[in-house]
């Protein structure tokens, strides 16, 4: 049976209708799930939509309501937190500051035997290895740096080799630039191991970064789930399209539909006609989106900054800045963001917003222009 992610490895993890209420509040709302083999698989979304809940469900700390969680087809309903084979590592690092590194690791062994032909040292040895830090065993673990204690507690929670990896926003503590750091450590660990991994993150560029496919969580409920560059270029819902990246977002009514697939955009708020090409994504996009809207339908679509093209007033003068066939609109600069390779302008469009990017400071009247093919249809709204 397959995941609904083209690949064929067996299903590790599995929610089947999961709720899970506190009093009247659903922090996981009739969630269902395949994680598979050796998969990196990723829970991203803003505070409170239920992420950390669906991670400790999986883990056992909590029991469902409703709807049932499998390890393995196998329902593990009543079975504990350490009996399900699963490492968890929290946001603090919980390191034990009484024992050494070696001997957190160890700790990790506590409930288990190290695998067959190997002494309790040697397992040591080898998870410091694999965290690349092999000579920290007899340090203490408040002598290393925030990301070298969540790779020890990494280390800790892989010792008795558990079949799935669990990691509730372990980096969030950590600056910026380590988590970068960090996040390719794990990747890489997560990799050498080839462990079944959910990770829980509110950061949906370290979520993009490090997954195999996401779950963007709205509500408890999941909106998409599906590989980065999918749920980037194809957001199947429009607070997809607006919590991961940058995103330019429209409404409007079809007012013409092309043979080849080009639809005209009456877009709200301006008396500006758009061209949407539709049909030209990539496969895997959402359902929502193929349902083909006709001429009188209302639809919901979506630009990505970079495919927006702006060039100054006195550019557009010579006529090449825009190519022909392209969408044109007149924008002026509100502010500018300098993020080092790029900008990140704010353009007002009328009494709405653009956001763009660019090489060269902008400043004024700019001209917009872009491919119908690069805009995105996100719903559909049938007349
Ligand atoms: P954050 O990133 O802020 O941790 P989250 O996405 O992980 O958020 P959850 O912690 O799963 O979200 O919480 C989802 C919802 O359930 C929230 O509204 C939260 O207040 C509520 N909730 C979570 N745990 C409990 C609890 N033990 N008792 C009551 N309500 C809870």
């Amino acid at each position: 049976e397959g995941g609904g992610d083209g690949t064929d490895a067996p299903v590790a993890v599995e929610l089947d209708g999961v709720t899970k209420r506190y009093g009247e509040t659903a922090a996981v709302d009739d969630v269902s799930l395949r994680v598979r083999e050796g998969e990196f698989f990723t829970l991203v979304g803003p505070s409170g939509c239920g992420k950390t809940t669906t991670l400790r469900l999986i883990a056992g700390f909590e029991e469902p309501t409703t709807g049932a969680v499998r390890f393995g087809g196998e329902s593990v309903a009543g079975v504990p937190p350490e009996d399900r084979d699963v490492g968890v590592v929290f946001q603090s690092y919980a390191l034990f500051p009484h024992m050494t590194v070696g001997e957190n690791v160890a700790y990790g062994l506590n409930f288990a035997d190290p695998p067959e032909g190997t002494t309790r040292d040697e397992r040591v040895a080898e998870l410091l290895e694999l965290v690349d830090l092999p000579d920290a065993a007899d340090r203490d673990p408040e002598s290393l740096s925030g990301g070298q204690q969540q790779r020890i507690a990494m280390a800790r929670a892989l010792a008795p080799g558990p079949d799935v990896l669990l990691l509730d926003e372990p980096m969030s503590a950590l600056d910026a630039r380590l988590r970068e750091r960090l996040r390719a450590q794990v990747k890489r660990i997560q990799s050498e191991l080839g462990i079944t991994t959910i990770y829980v993150t509110h950061d949906q560029e370290e979520a993009l970064a490090v997954s195999d496919r996401v779950a963007v969580m709205n509500d408890g409920t999941p909106e998409q789930v599906a590989p980065p560059r999918t749920v980037y270029r194809e957001p199947a819902t429009r607070f997809v399209a607006k919590f991961v990246g940058d995103n330019n977002t429209f409404a409007g009514r079809v007012v013409d539909a092309t043979a080849d697939g080009e639809l005209a955009v009456d877009v709200d708020g301006g008396d500006e006609t758009l061209r949407v090409a539709v049909g030209s994504d990539e496969e895997g996009q959402d359902a929502t989106a193929t349902r083909s809207p006709d001429v009188g339908d209302r639809i919901d679509f979506c630009v990505r900054p970079e495919h927006l093209r702006v060039a100054s007033a006195d550019e557009v003068a010579d006529e090449t800045a825009v190519p022909a066939g392209e969408n044109t609109l007149r924008a002026t600069v509100a502010s500018a963001e300098f993020l080092g390779e790029t900008t990140r302008v704010t353009l007002d469009w009328g009494d709405r917003e653009l956001l763009v990017r660019a090489v060269d400071p902008l400043d004024g009247a700019v001209t917009v222009g872009f491919d119908p093919a690069d805009a995105h249809v996100i719903e559909v709204e049938k007349q």
